[in-house]
Order: C-alpha cells, then sequence, then structure tokens
C-alpha cells in the first residue's frame, strides 16, 4: 500500500544535527569524526541525558578547547524560551519554544499528587484541521527533528528536577504527544524519540516506555507500523464520535480513514503490544454528546476491541477563541458516562488543567 503524503512530510526547515537526534554508537562516530575518543560520546551524553544540561561550562570533566568544540557541534541551540505561564497553583506550566527557524512551539507540564506529566510537541502545527483545535486551525508549518522532541522532555526533567513546579523537587515521570501536531505523521522521529525518552541513561532519559502515550487521530497505516515498533507506549486514539458522518467533519481524516478501520487498527496495536487503547472524546455541547452516540461508542468498542482493551477518556472542551462549540454542561456529561459504563467499557474524565492559561493544544502559540 503506498502510504499518503502526510506521513513523514515535510523534512524542510529542521534544525542542525544534535546528540539527541542519535543512537549512542552514532554518537561514537560522531565524536571520532570530530577527532575526539569514542569515550567523549558517554561523556556528552551523561550530561544531556543524565545530568539534564547542554551548558559546556557544566562539563568539566571534559577539557575546556574541547568541550567549546564538541557543545557547538552536537548542541546546536534548538529552542530559546519565549513566554511561561503557570496555574493551578504553581503547579501547572505552559512553556511557548522558538525554534532556530522561528516556528513555535508548545509543552505543558503537570505535576500531580503521584506524577509529573509533560505534554509535548511532534510538530509545529499540524495539518489533520479539526475544528475545534487551535493548533487545527493554524496549519502545519513543519515536523520536528528528533532532537527537538527529546530536548522539550529534557527541559521538563530538569524544570521538575530543580523543584521549579510547586511540591518541590521530584521526577518526571510521564510523558504524551497530546501537544501540538500529529505524532503518526512524523512516524520515524517520534518512535526515535521514544528510544531517547525511555532507554536508559547515557543512551536515554530512563522513562518508562509505559509511562509514555502517543495520541493520534487516527492514521490508520501508521498505527500498523507502530504496532509492528516494538515498543510498549499507550496508543491513543482521538475518536470524538463514533459515527462516521460526525467524524467526517470533526476529524476531517476520517474521511480518508473510518472509524471502523481505525478501531481494527487500534486492536492490532492492542494485540501486539498487549496494552489498553485509550479512546479520546472531546465532549462538545449537542454536537456528540448525545446518550445514543455513547451507547453506539461502547458497542463499537466491544465489537472491534473488547472490552478488556478499551478505555474511554473524556475532554470537556476547552473552548477556543472565535468558537462557537462549548463543553457539555455537567449533568450531559454524566449521563454520558453512564452511558459508556452500562455498555461495559471503562471510562473516567479527564481533569482539566490550565484553562485560565489557555493550555488546550495550540492556544498559546495562537496568541502570540
Ligand atoms: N494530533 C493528536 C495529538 C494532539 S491533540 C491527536 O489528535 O490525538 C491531543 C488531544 O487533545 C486530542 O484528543 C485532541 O483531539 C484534543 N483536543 C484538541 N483541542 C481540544 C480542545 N479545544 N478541547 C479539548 N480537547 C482538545
Amino acid at each position: 500500500m503506498t502510504l499518503p503524503l502526510v506521513i513523514d512530510a515535510p523534512r524542510r526547515g529542521l534544525p542542525p544535527r544534535h546528540l539527541a537526534d542519535l543512537p549512542l554508537p552514532d554518537r561514537r562516530r560522531a565524536v571520532v569524526d570530530l577527532g575526539e575518543k569514542p569515550f567523549r560520546a558517554t561523556q556528552l551524553s551523561h550530561h544531556y541525558f543524565g545530568r539534564l544540561t547542554t551548558d559546556p561550562d557544566e562539563m568539566t570533566d571534559i577539557p575546556a578547547e574541547n568541550r567549546r568544540r564538541l557543545a557547538d557541534a552536537l548542541f546546536p541551540t534548538l529552542f530559546t524560551e519565549v513566554r511561561t505561564l503557570s496555574c493551578d497553583d504553581g503547579a501547572t506550566r505552559k512553556t511557548l519554544l522558538r525554534a532556530h527557524d522561528g516556528s513555535l512551539v508548545e509543552t505543558v507540564l503537570m505535576r500531580y499528587p503521584d506524577r509529573s506529566t509533560v505534554c509535548i510537541s511532534s510538530q509545529a502545527g499540524c495539518g489533520m484541521a479539526c475544528p475545534f483545535c487551535a493548533t487545527g486551525q493554524a496549519g502545519l508549518t513543519r515536523n520536528l527533528s528528533t532532537a527537538e522532541i527529546v530536548d522539550q522532555v529534557r527541559r521538563a526533567a530538569a524544570a521538575v528536577r530543580a523543584g521549579e513546579l510547586a511540591g518541590g523537587p521530584s521526577r518526571l515521570s510521564n510523558v504524551v504527544f497530546m501537544g501540538m501536531g500529529e505524532p503518526l505523521a512524523n512516524l520515524t522521529r517520534v518512535i526515535d524519540a521514544v528510544h531517547r525518552i525511555c532507554d536508559p541513561a547515557p543512551a536515554g532519559l530512563g522513562i518508562s516506555q509505559r509511562s509514555v502515550t502517543v495520541s493520534t487521530v487516527g492514521v490508520v497505516p501508521a498505527i500498523h507500523k507502530l504496532a509492528d515498533a516494538g515498543l510498549q507506549v499507550r496508543l491513543a486514539v482521538s475518536l470524538h464520535t463514533p459515527d462516521d458522518d460526525l467524524r467526517d467533519t470533526l476529524v476531517p481524516v476520517n474521511q480518508r480513514w473510518k472509524v471502523a478501520e481505525v478501531l481494527e487498527a487500534a486492536r492490532g496495536y492492542a494485540e501486539a503490544t498487549g496494552r489498553r487503547v485509550s479512546i479520546e472524546y472531546a465532549l462538545i455541547r449537542e454536537v456528540n454528546d448525545h446518550s445514543w452516540r455513547a451507547d453506539l461508542l461502547a458497542e463499537l468498542l466491544r465489537r472491534h476491541l473488547g472490552a478488556h482493551l478499551a478505555h474511554v477518556n473524556l475532554i470537556p472542551l476547552n473552548p477556543t477563541p472565535g468558537s462557537a462549540w462549548d463543553a457539555s454542561p455537567k449533568r450531559v456529561q454524566d449521563e454520558f458516562v453512564a452511558h459508556i459504563r452500562a455498555g461495559g467499557i471503562s471510562c473516567t474524565v479527564r481533569d482539566t488543567r490550565g484553562q485560565e492559561i489557555a493550555a488546550a493544544c495550540g492556544q498559546l502559540a495562537a496568541d502570540s
């Protein structure tokens, strides 16, 4: 099958090569090419993935003159911080980053009593055009490089470790690909990034694959490829409605891959990994919040995935500026949850963080 153009396009605008683009053996080759001994690659990796720094002044185990040259070659500046906003008493923090070519990228860091989660972007902008999503309105600027994806996590891990969020120093435990972009439209780099995020130091940041979630609109061929990648990450599918008529407008990529095909691909992923798939459902008042849709959703999930391999995650809509759409009233939301559960499918409502800092996908970049 020929893959559609959305997968892994476009390449333009990527930053220069960075240490975090490379697996450890390639880092050794890269330092040898710079006239250094291979063990320098391990030292640099400890600084980046273990100590979470890119500052050559802190790399005191490397002679000063070599340090500068290595840093220039392997730590090009990926991002400058444009703006940081906090809310939820300092437990949520949203950062707007500017890439080397001016592209804007958002990350959101959330501290909970039992974990810390960073929500990262896989693309600058997004080409999927979902009408309720701020990023979808702005269109796709470009794919992010592997290192640009990994560096968002490194920055978050450093901030959590330094105690920059309420609650004191902690460890970054979870990563969700739910920021800007469609991760499965940048699949090769996302898979590489998962290795960098999850491999133990000094190869990577050492976060458990089971604590990483990749969220997709339902790019079916790429779901199959991800299932073949031998990873243990959780897959989230942004379904938002069980019927093709409405999904064709809410998630326009549905015109290419229908609900049944998406759920079959999700089943393939669940069977390959043994992991339950998370079905994302942004509840929009009088658009997709009807009880019959909850019943139909539960029925389709039982049929395609089996009750034990599906979980529904309801997201109260975070309205984007200028949109007529709104979240459903609490009563309607409760009713929707009850119908899903009555249909034998587990269902939870996502805790809404960061609403007053416009933390819904793409809103900060849209304001700038
Ligand atoms: N492109 C991927 C990942 C990014 S969005 C995907 O669509 O899955 C992460 C989740 O946030 C998706 O389920 C998306 O539909 C949802 N989302 C986007 N805008 C939203 C909004 N304004 N309110 C609630 N959820 C939103």
